[in-house]
């Protein structure tokens, strides 16, 4: 990491997370908005990116231009249909990119990891930093318990959340399953509350869902044997907890050689076992 500021482009700024990330940077004394970018359809192209995040003005326009200069770091929280231009633009222009849009096609994802041949890039479906410790924590533990100790998931989201059981609670216990030498695809179980439900048999991994309210997220993974139960729980109470890891990780990235980085590199735990 330098001292010096780092210059950040935003994409997709006019979004929920695009107005969420301008305004962490805004407060920050770390970073400057070099640009903020999103499509050229739809209100507030050309307005003040700083008046856009609910603070004072800037001097930064919105554009629907994606041009960084060099020395800045490009963080991309659009869409999935966007990505494949931004990747290339960050490719041509040799800037690093951090890539929080979800949902990317398989071709995207062969591109990112073409491109991380040449920039480098940090991609993560959630840049959450208790996430990616519970996912890791859940990997050490599930290794040190074996099959012998029970697994469960239990993950809650607010009303409107589309998909279940959520991306997140599937890549945590995807960890318990790799980490314990079970295999991810037959291993997770999603039924518990199915009026036929058979009882749990060794060596599944439950995942369970509560949708209500407007809870931005949480993950209470148990591991239960007889006498005793361990509980890892993350909460999160607030959507700028994804701004700060991305930011966090473009302040990381900014001076890394090419290459496809997560946020365990980020946090340094890559190496650990
Ligand atoms: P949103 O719909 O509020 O915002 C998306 C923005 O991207 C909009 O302003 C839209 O106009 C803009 N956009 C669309 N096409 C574009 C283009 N070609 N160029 C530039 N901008 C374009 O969505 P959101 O809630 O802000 O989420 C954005 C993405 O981030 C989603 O994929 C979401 O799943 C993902 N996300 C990831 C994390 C994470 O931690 N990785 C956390 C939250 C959200």
């Amino acid at each position: 990491m330098t001292d010096r500021l780092t210059p950040i482009v935003i994409v997709g700024a006019r979004g929920r997370m695009g107005k969420t990330l301008l305004r962490e940077i805004i407060i920050s004394d770390s970073m400057v908005l070099e640009a903020a970018v999103d499509r050229s359809s739809g209100p507030g192209l050309g307005q003040d990116a700083g008046r856009l995040a609910g603070l004072h003005d800037l001097g930064v326009a919105v554009t629907d231009e994606l041009r960084p200069r060099r020395s800045s770091v490009v963080v991309d929280f659009s869409l999935p249909q966007a990505t494949d231009a931004n990747l290339r633009r960050c490719q041509e222009a040799g800037v690093p990119l951090v890539l929080g849009t979800t949902g990317l096609h398989k071709t995207t994802r062969d591109l990112l990891r073409a491109a991380a041949k040449d920039i480098p890039i940090v991609s993560a479906a959630n840049f959450s930093v208790g996430v990616t410790l519970l996912t890791r924590i859940a990997g050490l533990v599930a290794h040190a318990l074996g099959e012998q100790w029970d697994a469960e998931l239990l993950e809650i989201h607010h009303s409107h959340k589309r998909d279940a059981p959520s991306g997140t609670a599937l890549r945590i216990a995807k960890a318990i399953a790799k980490a314990s030498d079970r295999d991810p695809e037959t291993s997770l179980r999603h039924d518990r509350a199915d009026p036929h439900a058979r009882p749990r048999e060794p060596g599944e991994i439950g995942v369970s869902v509560i949708r209500g309210g407007d809870s931005v997220g949480e993950h209470t993974l148990m591991f239960l044997t007889d006498g005793e139960r361990l509980e890892l729980t993350h909460r999160a109470t607030d959507r700028a907890i994804f701004a700060r890891g991305a930011l966090r990780a473009a302040r990381w990235v900014v001076d890394k050689p090419p290459g496809l980085y997560t946020m365990s590199d980020v946090l340094g735990l890559a190496g650990l076992s």
